[in-house]
Parts: C-alpha cells; sequence; structure tokens
C-alpha cells in the first residue's frame, strides 16, 4: 500500500512530537507500506520568520518572502528524516522542488502546475520513507514559491494524486471535522464521514480545519483522504464525494463567522446600475462581500431600497470610505455600519432532499429568544446574521435542535 501522511504545525511543534509522528510512521513501514510524509513547519516557525521580515522591511519582496518562508519546512523535513533514522529506519528528506512540485510564478500564493514524482518512486523503490517539504515548489525557471497559508494541506493532496495514494491521511491537532466547533458545543459529534462540498462549506465558513483550496484540489481529483489527530489513535473524518446515503442526514454540521460586519445603505435610488456601482467600486477595492440584502418597502417601492450586506471585519472601514466616496454619484441617505454580529450556518446535502430544513433552524432560533438579522441560502447551506453577543448561544441551540443528544451514536 502507498500512503502519504501529511503532519501539520501542532504535529510537529518540538522533537518530541516529532518523534511521535516518526513512530506512526513506522508502524506503517513495518508492515511493508511505502509511506510519503508531508510536513509542515514547526508550529508558530512560518509567523516567526514573517515577523522577522517585517521588521526589516514593511512590504517584503515575495519571492524573498518565498525563499525565507521555505526553511521552515526545510527545516521539519531534515528532522523527520533524522527521527526515522535514529529508529532504524531508511528515510530520505526532499524539498519541494526535489520532489517534483512544479508552479506557477505566483510568489506567495502559486499554483501547482504538475508534479513529476521521479525521484519520490526512485526513494520509496529502494524502500525509503520519503519526507517532502510541504507548502513549496519551484518554477520553470527553478525559483522557490509557496502555496499560500496552510499550503502544506495541498502539497500532501496533491502529491497522494499524483502517486495514485491508497490512502491520504492529514494529522492535525483536533480528532476530525465535528457537527460544531467543539470548544464552544461541548456535545459536537466527530464526523465518521463528509463530501467535499460540505467540508469545503464548513472550511470557508470558519471551521478552519483544512486550507480550503486542498480541498477543492481533492474534489477535482477525486482524493479520497482521513482528517485526524496525531495526539492518539481515533479515527478521523473521511472526506469523500458524496453518496446518497449521505443525505439521510439533514445537516451535517453548523460553523460560525465571528469575523464579519455589515453595512446598510438606506434609501438607494430604485433604478438600473444602483446595485452594480456599489458592488463595483466595493470590487474595485478588493473588499469581498459575503451576504446580500435588498428590500423594497411597500412605502419606499418604485423609489428607493436599502442595501445591506456583510464584509470581513478588517475591511470594514475601507468599505465604508470607499462607499462615502461614491455617495454623490448614486444618492443614497444614510451609510450604517455595525461589527457586533456573526455569521452562523447549518450545512448539510440532506438540505436538498429534505424539506421544512429553514423552518426548524428559525424556530429554534425563535425559541431561544434570539432575533435573526439577515438570512441567505444555498442548495447546502442556510446561514443566519445574529448579534454578536447572542451567538455561541445561538449555535448551541441550532446544535440541540438538529442534533438532539440521544443520537449520538458516534462516541
Ligand atoms: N507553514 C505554512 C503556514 O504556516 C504552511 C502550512 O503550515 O501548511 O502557513
Ligand atoms: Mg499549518
Amino acid at each position: 500500500m502507498l500512503i502519504v501522511q501529511k503532519y501539520g504545525g501542532t504535529s510537529v511543534a518540538n522533537p518530541e512530537r516529532i518523534q511521535n509522528a516518526a513512530a506512526r510512521v513506522a508502524e506503517y513501514w513495518e508492515k511493508n507500506d511505502s509511506v510519503v510524509v508531508v510536513v509542515s513547519a514547526m508550529s508558530g516557525v512560518t509567523d516567526g520568520l514573517i515577523k522577522m521580515a517585517h521588521s526589516l522591511i514593511p512590504s517584503p519582496n515575495r519571492r524573498e518572502m518565498d525563499v525565507l518562508l521555505a526553511t521552515g519546512e526545510q527545516t521539519t523535513i531534515a528532522l523527520m528524516a533524522l527521527a526515522l533514522h535514529a529508529r532504524g529506519i531508511p528515510a530520505t528528506s526532499l524539498t519541494g522542488a526535489q520532489a517534483g512540485i512544479k508552479t506557477d510564478r505566483a510568489h506567495s500564493r502559486a499554483k501547482i502546475k504538475n508534479i513529476s514524482p521521479t525521484k519520490i518512486r526512485e526513494c520509496l523503490s529502494q524502500g525509503h520513507v520519503v519526507i517532502v517539504a510541504g507548502f513549496q515548489g519551484e518554477t520553470d525557471d527553478r525559483m522557490i514559491t509557496t502555496l499560500g497559508r496552510g499550503g502544506s494541506d495541498l502539497s500532501a493532496i496533491a502529491l497522494a494524486a499524483a502517486l495514485k495514494a491508497d490512502l491520504c491521511q492529514i494529522y492535525t491537532d483536533v480528532d476530525g471535522v465535528f457537527t460544531a466547533d467543539p470548544r464552544l458545543v461541548p456535545n459536537a459529534i466527530k464526523l465518521a464521514e463528509i463530501s467535499y462540498d460540505e467540508m469545503l462549506e464548513l472550511a470557508s465558513l470558519g471551521a478552519k480545519v483544512m486550507q480550503s483550496r486542498s480541498i477543492e484540489f481533492a474534489k477535482k481529483f477525486e482524493v479520497v483522504f482521513e482528517v485526524r489527530s496525531s495526539m492518539n489513535n481515533k479515527p478521523g473524518t473521511i472526506v469523500k464525494e458524496e453518496t446518497k446515503s449521505m443525505e439521510d442526514v439533514i445537516i451535517r454540521g453548523i460553523s460560525m463567522d465571528k469575523n464579519q460586519a455589515k453595512l446598510t445603505l438606506s434609501r438607494v435610488p430604485d433604478k438600473p446600475g444602483s446595485a452594480a456601482n456599489v458592488f463595483k467600486t466595493l470590487g474595485g477595492a478588493s473588499i469581498s462581500v459575503d451576504m446580500i440584502i435588498q428590500n423594497n418597502s411597500p412605502e419606499t417601492a418604485k423609489s428607493a431600497t436599502d442595501i445591506s450586506f456583510t464584509v470581513d471585519k478588517p475591511n470594514l472601514k475601507r468599505a465604508h470610505d470607499v462607499l462615502l466616496g461614491i455617495k454623490g454619484s448614486i444618492g443614497f441617505a444614510g451609510l450604517a455600519e455595525d461589527d457586533q454580529i456573526a455569521k452562523i450556518s447549518i450545512v448539510g446535502v440532506g438540505m436538498k432532499s429534505h424539506s421544512g430544513v429553514a423552518a426548524l433552524m428559525f424556530g429554534a432560533l425563535a425559541d431561544a429568544g434570539i432575533n435573526i438579522i439577515m438570512i441567505s441560502t444555498s442548495e447546502i447551506k442556510i446561514s443566519v446574521i445574529v448579534e454578536l453577543e447572542k451567538a455561541d448561544e445561538a449555535l448551541r441551540a441550532l446544535h440541540a435542535a438538529f442534533f438532539p443528544v440521544h443520537r449520538n451514536t458516534n462516541p
């Protein structure tokens, strides 16, 4: 069997953790499996390097940043190889470039173009464990590139696809993907499996288990993988294409995002082009918008409308400023902002085939006395904006409604 294992920063945070990871690699190697290990930088290292660079220059050159940041992972591959040697296991470390990972030239956020795993296969055929530096690759003209924060996940998934691995395991510091953040919802349940689309929704909604791009890549190349803890031996969560039985469950999980803020433009002239101008202006300032609501009340119909939308909190001030700049040309009456909000979303492919999901969601919030500020839906998701102050309570109320305790069959 060919296995790709990825160890994240906390799983290789110090020599002892590296030894633990090496012991796990050894278990598979001793069963005659071929093992390719992808590692992140030790936790805190990448952030530390970025800080050092910024202490020298406010906006460091991206090419040099890639040369710098790639050293984090390069440290870990060598330490991991040495930890395996200490156990008498032959192991070879390879940088992203040596492993044949080719990318485009977009320094600091490069995309993988292709992988030629000749060197990896050669080392495996000699019985070696191969340890590959995550998060990095090289351009055709041999410049070092990195794949964006959290990019080691992408390295692992892409290698699993290129090598047609039989198993891909993503080792992290949580036991898997849960029905909600277990730190906020103590009776959250670990999921045995989840579809790519559900995982993508949960990941992009603030349940930061894995880099979103790596999940998109896995979906595209149909890489089945498992997210599990490197701190224990519990089975994790399998991420794979949606199956019919997945729809039997109404929702898979609930996520929360406290990083949103809301802006409301009042009495926007109700004519073609108003909304286009507002969102073109925001787009031009590279501010991405999430939820949007436009509403005409009977009193103002045919003359003016209110538009509310959300942006990431750090973009609030800029969004406010650029909109004030076009106040004259658009002609809205007021601009209000609110950063004391949170977005809570229920996600599940089962929504496609179950009715009454929205009613259950809104009913549970009503019973808990929580007001809904905005609502949006997609095929497999319903999101609401609530007051920040009530957000944790809302999350728990929804979890209790959708995952009653007696249904906990996955201890
Ligand atoms: N070391 C990189 C980061 O911290 C890549 C990774 O950990 O996946 O973003
Ligand atoms: Mg990481």
